[in-house]
């Protein structure tokens, strides 16, 4: 096995196009893992880690442009009124030392089902930028997936950043695991209001071949909330409205029986998440809408 160390961004997109199989490595924590258990052999390593600007972030007027490789720590740290649902994501990753080192770049590379940014990615609305010597494109997080640990990526293009909408509602991110940390989720949601334009999204975890959003259930619950003039008049969600996104939430999924948990358990947990983080963060708008009103 060769090793690839570009010093610039420039040396690793060359790199690249002339070693299309050259598996980057970035924080290592999944690809270590696959070479330990000789599930990859590959001909050539690319290390990334002396390309500063995948390790740094903008936050902008509406967006944030995170490196590919700002590990979890950091995201937590420093991005948590930007990002809250994407922090909340972190939080639940692994433990210290694999916070410390992964990031959403090599979530995205890798692609599980099970990778705990995608539901945060596609709950707040990104955009994975990806370059190659031919040029750079953006892809829409929804085009990311494309199959089981399969992405969107062309052989010669890498992960330089993902740009992220900043928070304009409160989100929520919810995992179940067989313990409380150091797990891979048996599935997990996340969920983001988003009050500017009076939308919602979703984004579902291990319950299907890919990361998805339940699409039907967003649906749903926008046009429940405008027809009760819930985001003016901030009240208590109606049990109904919020058993309904839940179920809907749970039919959009697709799940397999696994070592980490059963189908049917699966669609079960993701409504149960639905119908919680609904609660919570229509309880944290709520309060934010009743502080507005008052100060008015
Ligand atoms: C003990 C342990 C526990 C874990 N627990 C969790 C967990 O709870 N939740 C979770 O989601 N994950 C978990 N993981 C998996 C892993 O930590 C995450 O997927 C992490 O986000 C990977 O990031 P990384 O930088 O280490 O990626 P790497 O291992 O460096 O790379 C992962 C993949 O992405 C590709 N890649 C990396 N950077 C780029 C780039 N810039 N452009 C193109 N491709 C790129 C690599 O080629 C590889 O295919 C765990 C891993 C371990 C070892």
């Amino acid at each position: 096995m060769d090793f690839l160390r570009p010093a610039s961004w420039e040396e690793a997109l060359a790199a690249k196009a002339e070693h299309p199989t050259a598996v980057p490595i970035a924080g290592g924590t999944d690809v270590m893992v696959e070479i330990n258990f000789d599930h990859r052999r590959p001909e050539y390593l690319m290390d990334l880690t002396r390309i500063s600007d995948l390790y740094a972030w903008e936050v902008g007027d509406d967006t944030v442009r995170l490196g590919a490789s700002v590990p979890y720590a950091k995201i937590m740290e420093h991005l948590r009124p930007e990002l809250p649902g994407l922090a909340l994501a972190s939080h639940t990753v692994a433990s210290p030392q694999i916070r410390n080192r992964g990031g959403v770049g090599g979530n995205l590379g890798t692609a599980s089902p099970a990778g705990d940014a995608h539901p945060a990615l596609l709950a707040a609305g990104a955009e994975v930028e990806v370059e190659s010597v031919r040029g750079s494109r953006r892809i829409p997080i929804d085009d990311f997936y494309t199959g089981v640990k399969r992405n969107a990526l062309a052989p010669d293009e890498l992960i330089r950043a993902v740009h992220i909408d900043k928070a304009d509602g409160p989100q929520q991110y919810s995992k179940v695991g067989t313990r409380n940390a150091m797990v891979i989720a048996v599935c997990a949601f996340g969920l983001a209001l988003h009050p500017e334009t009076r939308t919602v999204r979703t984004g579902i975890g291990s319950a299907a071949p890919t990361p998805i959003r339940a699409k039907a259930a967003e649906e749903f619950l926008d046009a429940a909330l405008e027809e009760g003039g819930f985001w003016d008049n901030g009240k208590i969600i109606t049990p109904s409205v919020a058993k309904q996104f839940a179920d809907l939430c749970a039919a959009a999924c697709n799940p397999i029986d696994d070592v980490r948990g059963t189908a049917s358990y699966r669609r079960h947990a993701v409504g149960v998440m639905a119908r919680r983080t609904l609660t919570w963060t229509w309880e944290s708008y709520r309060g934010a809408h009743r502080t507005t009103e008052g100060a008015a």
